[in-house]
């Protein structure tokens, strides 16, 4: 019943994706490729004041990579950056058997738990995750490379 309910999930995000679409405006992006699946993903995050205010994805590959992707645009708004990278280290946890993530907007995200189940499929699921953290990272260096200066006025 479970895995039934895990599927529906996955199928509903990668069908009717939320958050679609670029950020013209982004002040963090990452790209990440896996290319064993051919999957392809690109983060766009809107910062404010160290918080995640917005997030978008485009790209293309199997229902898993995308639908994680769509999962992952709900679970980040609203969340510091730290946060966002905590929940990134707590997904790897859960796709390497650790528990399941739990808060506001993370209902679906135990959707993905369903996929620990084909190893093949483990980089998938991270993809979106794994991009997420690369677009923190380099914001972060980029702030710290320009105190009190943000991207918009530099
Ligand atoms: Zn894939």
């Amino acid at each position: 019943m479970l895995e039934e309910l895990y599927r529906e999930i996955i199928l509903d995000h990668y069908r009717s994706p939320r958050n679609r679409g670029e950020l013209s405006d982004a002040d963090a992006r990452a790209r990440g490729r896996n290319p064993v699946c051919g999957d392809d993903v690109t983060l766009y995050l809107k910062v404010c004041e160290g918080t995640i205010t917005a997030a978008r994805s485009t790209g293309n590959g199997c229902a898993i990579s995308q639908a994680s992707s769509s999962i992952l645009s709900q679970a980040v708004v609203g969340r510091s950056l730290e946060e966002a990278l905590g929940l990134v280290a707590a997904v790897e946890g859960m796709m390497r058997g650790g528990p399941v993530p739990e808060g506001p907007q993370l209902d679906d995200l135990a959707a993905l738990e369903g996929v620990r189940k084909f190893p093949a499929r483990i980089k998938c699921a991270l993809l979106a995750w794994e991009t997420l953290k690369e677009a923190v990272l380099e914001y972060q260096q980029r702030q710290e490379g320009n105190p009190g200066v943000s991207p918009a006025s530099a």
